[in-house]
């Protein structure tokens, strides 16, 4: 008995410390990620969402002028890359960003009073085991059909790292929302689900502000049911529909790059032009239609 309840301890310690430490391509990612901190403490902190259904922690980096805790009092800009691990363009442009954000931070005296009210996390790859295996999918589901919606109430939340992200998310407001993907060019807003009104309340204003995004690269944008296609229980429709964050889905050119330095600014534009609020029109209001193949593939 004395040797089992010894066996029984060790697993529970051994579970305890289970943590999955970064592989293969995902590890580069955060590398990069901690040599940001290193080479900027005083601006950057690189932490876990949580860990995923492998037990790989989800890592993020908060950039701010207060970056050791989150400050709820600032405005919250967010960014989120690698739903789609074979869409590795848009992981380079969530790096990208960072860099651009901390050489603002570092070298325009100009834009430290906006930056100094702002925090901004930026986590690079949703999708780890996709990422690390050039794989759309993650343990066989797309994790951009994984979110509810307004018309999706069941059947979402099968992975625990878009669980993770939802938990995230509720954690403190976030005024802006990119997500990135490849490869259309263009830049798109909700609704992009199943619906017979795919405009929002804000269509107006998500149009005037797009035309402005899209004249900086060169992209065509529009609502993401009409630019694409519909699908349900995508992340961009989500953020915007549960928490009034104006939200930007990015699909890169072609992810050389040319195109990823040219959405930079691009990306950087839409925060600029975004209330310092989320929205408060942000209510479904028209009716969910069901058609055959809403599980059709979308970039
Ligand atoms: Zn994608």
């Amino acid at each position: 008995m004395k040797n089992l309840n010894i066996f029984l301890l060790g697993i529970c310690l051994a579970s305890l410390s289970y943590a999955v430490a970064p592989t293969g391509r995902y590890k580069t990612i955060y590398d990069q990620m901690v040599a940001f901190e290193t080479q900027n403490p005083s601006l950057a902190k690189v932490f876990s969402i949580g860990a995923n259904d492998d037990g790989v922690e989800m890592y993020a980096i908060r950039i701010s002028t207060s970056p050791q805790t989150m400050d709820k009092s600032k405005i919250g800009q967010f960014l989120v890359a690698t739903h789609h691990g074979n869409e590795g363009g848009s992981t380079v442009l969530a790096v990208e960003f960072m860099k651009d954000l901390l050489n603002r931070y570092k070298s325009d005296e100009l834009w430290k009073g906006k930056l100094g009210d702002t925090e901004w996390t930026i986590l690079p790859v949703l999708n780890i085991s996709g990422y690390n295996a050039n794989n759309r999918y993650e343990h066989g589901n797309d994790p951009n059909r994984d979110y509810p919606g307004p018309c999706t109430n069941s059947g979402f939340g099968k992975l625990k790292s878009v669980r993770n992200l939802i938990n995230f998310l509720g954690v403190r407001s976030f005024a802006g929302s990119v997500t990135t993907h490849g490869y259309v060019g263009n830049f798109t807003y909700p609704w992009g689900f199943y619906t017979d009104n795919n405009k929002t309340l804000d269509d107006n204003k998500y149009r005037e502000m797009f035309h402005k995004i899209a004249d900086i690269n060169g992209y065509s944008f529009g609502n993401s049911g009409d630019a694409i296609y519909p699908a349900n229980g995508c992340y961009e429709d989500f953020v915007y529909w549960k928490h009034g964050s104006w939200s930007l889905l990015v699909e890169l050119l072609n992810g050389s790059t040319n195109d990823v330095a040219s959405t930079v600014p691009a990306i950087s534009e839409f925060f600029n032009l975004i209330d310092s609020t989320p929205s408060s029109k942000n209510q479904f209001q028209a009716n969910c239609t069901y058609h055959r193949g809403a599980d059709l593939r979308r970039e």
